[in-house]
């Protein structure tokens, strides 16, 4: 579903990501763990062309990006479709309503219809337990429900695969776990996932597999009962007690 090759991301001199090569199939949850500056976020925003990488190739689904080669920014988009972020700071638009927060992409993206785009924004905040709060803004919504609202936003736009930039780390402790059950039910109806996070339980409880990234390269990866009791490498074993 996912493969990333030879992946290397630059800013000017300071090289962030250093060869990373990952394979991800079908409907598995990967979440990737490591200190700040590892480059986590810059490996996520790759994946979505948000940055666009210096060496190496990417390929989701059926469509694939080598970027040794000069890209047309058409191929750029029709690529970023086939994954959908959700961020840390929701990103939601202010002045619109969580409904339309969510028609958004649909409408002016991939130029649906609006009445199709309203039902199926309303199903999608009715899934992430909003129907109630459709015509609310995000200044009238607890930092939990605009994290829920961004991820049915992501949700509308139909990806193939879902990534996650710390979409908990900037909530308030009694409100990550009603984000984080929502993540659970998405990995259980088998929607492809990756996603960057410190929630350690969550890992544990839904990923396939676990990335330890440092310094910019995947120093171990492996299920999440491997990787949390029995690490193979010095460094990951370091960074699990540092956050014990
Ligand atoms: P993580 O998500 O693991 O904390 P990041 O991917 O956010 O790590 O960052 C990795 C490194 O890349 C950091 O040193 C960061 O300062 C640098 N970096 C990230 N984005 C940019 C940017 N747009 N310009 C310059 N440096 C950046």
């Amino acid at each position: 579903m996912i493969n990333i090759k030879g992946l290397v991301k630059r800013f000017d001199q300071l090289e962030v990501l250093k060869g990373i090569d990952l394979s991800i199939e079908k409907g598995q949850v990967f979440v990737v763990i490591g200190p700040s500056g590892s480059g986590k976020t810059t490996l996520l925003r790759c994946l979505n062309v948000l940055e666009i990488p210096s060496e190496g190739a990417i390929s989701i689904d059926d469509k694939s990006l080598d970027f040794s080669n000069r890209i047309a920014k058409k191929e750029i988009e029709s690529f970023r479709r086939k994954s959908a972020m959700v961020f840390q700071h929701y990103n939601l638009f202010p002045h619109m309503t969580a409904l339309q927060n969510v028609m958004e992409g649909p409408v002016t993206v991939k130029k649906e219809d609006r009445e199709k785009a309203r039902e199926k924004a309303t199903t999608l905040l009715n899934k992430v337990g909003l129907g109630d709060k459709l015509d609310y803004y995000p200044h009238q919504l607890s930092g939990g429900q605009q994290q829920r609202v961004g991820i049915a936003r992501a949700l509308a736009l139909e990806p193939e695969v879902m990534l996650f930039d710390e979409p908990t780390s900037a909530l308030d402790p009694e409100l990550v776990g009603e984000v984080l059950q929502v993540m659970k039910d998405l990995a259980g109806e088998g929607i492809t996932m990756v996603v960057v996070t410190h929630e350690m339980r969550f890992a544990n409880d839904v990923a396939n597999k676990v990335i330890f990234m440092d310094q910019g390269k995947i120093i171990e990866q492996s299920a999440p009962s491997e990787m949390f009791t029995n690490p193979q490498e010095e460094r990951t074993r370091q960074f699990l007690n540092l956050i014990k």
